[in-house]
């Protein structure tokens, strides 16, 4: 390179942050004895700013989970734009695809615009979301992919269908022509214990095993959502296909997990001009 003064590549708080997260993964999956291509990072962009997605793109990650419908589709749209751009005119590495994860809580009158955007549902606990999911999946000619979301932590607050009802469920999921179930989502109790939070993620995989043996999803069964900043070790030896992690790497507090749908104050952010 022919520059006159030796520069040094600036690195970014999120480009370190992404390397953390990416080593980390990779020495769970070592010790699961997995391969690391088996677990899918989502970055969570609920606490991310605009630049801050558009960065994690640049440096190769194309997974982006959001919790709220409606900021969702918004960011998709902006998001998708630039994208698109890079891709007919940027250098330099970009995520070789662009996919939407929806993983809060989906009202029924959201799924119309969140299908739209969105490549998966991780969040879907009611036979009632299920059915509405079908019906304007139907409509957009498409078979929508979900994760059944079970609250294997069994606490009250917590989203999520019941640990004894989760079988009924997918099955039920299993006939809709619209509807494909590929696996389960869990979240477990915000805590420092590790052996708490396997717990939860052992549940999950066991419920997964007896969905699988009864051949509900058929080959499409394979993907176990569970781990997040504090947690996505665990999940990786307890089988995690897909990992959601915010605060690791955009920065933020951990603190609440189960987000309103809206929340007004990131929506009015989102609509300043980036
Ligand atoms: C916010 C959120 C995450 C990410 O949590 P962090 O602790 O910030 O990594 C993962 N999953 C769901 C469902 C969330 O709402």
């Amino acid at each position: 390179m022919g520059d006159k003064e030796p520069r040094v590549a600036k690195r970014s708080s999120l480009a370190d942050n992404l390397d953390e997260v990416r080593d980390r993964i990779a020495a769970a999956c070592a010790k699961a004895n997995r391969q690391t291509r088996e677990v899918t990072l989502i970055a969570v962009t609920k606490n991310a700013a605009p630049e801050q997605i558009r960065e994690i793109l640049l440096l190769g990650v194309g997974d982006l989970g959001e919790s709220r419908a409606q900021i969702l589709t918004q960011r998709a749209a902006q998001i998708n734009e630039f994208y698109h751009r890079q891709q007919a005119h940027g250098e330099g590495i970009l995520a070789p695809r662009l996919r939407w994860h929806m993983i809060g809580h989906l009202q029924r009158n959201k799924v119309k615009p969140t299908l739209q955007v969105v490549d998966l549902i991780h969040s879907l606990d009611t036979l009632r979301l299920a059915e509405e999911l079908d019906t304007q999946a139907a409509k957009l000619n498409r078979k929508i992919h979900v994760l059944l979301q079970v609250n294997a932590s069994e606490e009250t607050t917590k989203s999520g269908v019941a640990v004894g009802a989760a079988l009924h469920l997918a099955e039920q999921l299993d006939s809709m022509p619209n509807v494909q179930i590929v696996g389960l989502m869990t979240m477990a109790a915000y805590t420092d214990n590790a052996d708490q939070a396997r717990r939860t993620f052992v549940r999950t995989r066991e419920i997964f095993e007896e969905m699988r043996w009864h051949k509900i999803g058929g080959s499409h069964l394979r993907h176990l959502s569970m781990g997040m900043s504090n947690d996505f070790e665990p999940a990786i030896l307890e089988g995690a296909t897909m990992v959601r992690i915010g605060t690791l790497l955009f920065g933020g507090t951990t603190a609440d997990h189960e987000d309103p749908d809206d929340t007004p104050d990131l929506e009015a952010r989102l609509r300043k001009p980036t």
